[in-house]
C-alpha cells in the first residue's frame, strides 16, 4: 500500500472529530474521500500531514510509520498538498511560487505549464493578482513541483467558476494517465466519480463505506452523501 490509516483518531483540543477513520490506497490510485460537510474530510487529510496529530490509530506512507512524524518530514517522503482555500504567496510571481517548491523530478516549471496554459501566461504576475481559479492552479503546480508520490487535494474545486472547474478536472484526469497517485475531496460528485478508482466515505468521523464507484448506489449516496 502507498497510503494506509488504520483506526485514526483525531482531537481539537478536547473536542474529538475522528473516531476512526481507515483508508488504503495503492501506488497510481486516484481515490476519492467523501462524506457531508463536518463530516471529517480535511481533518483526516490534516491528519495525514501531521498537521492535526492523531491521538490513536496509525498512519503509514510509502513503507514509513508517519503517525507521529512532523509536517515537512512526511512532505520529504513524498507528499504533496493542495490545501482547502489554495494558499500561495501572494506576494511572489507565478513562477517564483513554482520555484519556492521545487524538488528534482519529472515536474518541472516547464511541464506544470504545459499542464496550465493559463499560468504560462501569467508567469511573471504576482499570485495575487490572479483568479481564484489561477490561484488553484498554481496550488496545485506548486504541489506537483515538489515531485510528490502522492498528491492530496482538498475541495479541487470548491468555490471555482464551471469553466475553471473543468480545467481543473482535465489536468487530475491527465495526472491519473500518468500514473500519479491522487487523493481528492470534492463535492460534484458528477466529475468525481469518473476520475476515482476507488472511494472512502465518511461520517461523524469515521468510515462507513468504501468501494469503486459503481458500486457506490443511489441509496449509498442518499444515506451518506445526500443534503
Ligand atoms: P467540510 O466539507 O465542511 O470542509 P469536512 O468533512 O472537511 O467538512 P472537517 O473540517 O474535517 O470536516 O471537520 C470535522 C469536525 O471537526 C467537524 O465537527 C468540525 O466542526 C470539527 N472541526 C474542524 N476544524 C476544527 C477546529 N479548528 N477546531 C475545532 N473543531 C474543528
Amino acid at each position: 500500500m502507498l497510503l494506509e490509516l488504520a483506526g485514526v483518531e483525531t482531537f481539537y483540543g478536547a473536542s474529538q472529530a475522528l473516531f476512526g477513520v481507515d483508508l488504503a490506497m495503492r501506488e497510481g490510485e486516484a481515490v476519492a474521500l467523501m462524506g457531508r460537510n463536518g463530516m471529517g474530510k480535511t481533518t483526516t487529510i490534516r491528519s495525514i500531514f501531521g498537521l492535526s496529530p492523531l491521538r490513536h490509530g496509525t498512519v503509514r506512507f510509502a513503507g514509513h510509520d508517519i503517525s507521529s512524524a512532523k509536517p515537512y518530514r512526511i512532505a520529504r517522503l513524498g507528499l504533496g498538498l493542495v490545501p482547502e482555500g489554495r494558499r500561495c504567496f501572494p506576494n511572489l510571481t507565478v513562477a517564483e511560487n513554482l520555484l519556492a517548491s521545487a524538488r528534482k523530478g519529472f515536474w518541472t516549471i516547464k511541464e506544470v505549464n504545459a499542464l496550465f496554459p493559463r499560468l504560462a501566461e501569467r508567469s511573471g504576475q504576482y499570485a495575487n493578482s490572479l483568479s481564484g481559479g489561477e490561484q488553484q492552479m498554481l496550488a496545485v503546480g506548486r504541489a506537483l513541483m515538489t515531485n510528490p508520490k502522492l498528491i492530496v487535494l482538498d475541495e479541487a474545486t470548491e468555490g471555482l467558476a464551471p469553466v475553471i472547474r473543468q480545467e481543473i478536472w482535465k489536468a487530475i484526469a491527465t495526472l491519473k494517465q500518468q500514473g500519479q497517485s491522487i487523493l481528492v475531496v470534492d463535492k460534484t460528485l458528477s466529475e468525481l466519480l469518473p476520475v476515482a478508482d476507488r472511494c472512502f466515505v465518511l461520517e461523524r468521523g469515521c468510515t462507513v463505506w468504501s468501494g469503486v464507484p459503481t458500486e457506490l448506489t443511489a441509496a449509498i449516496q442518499d444515506r451518506y452523501l445526500g443534503v
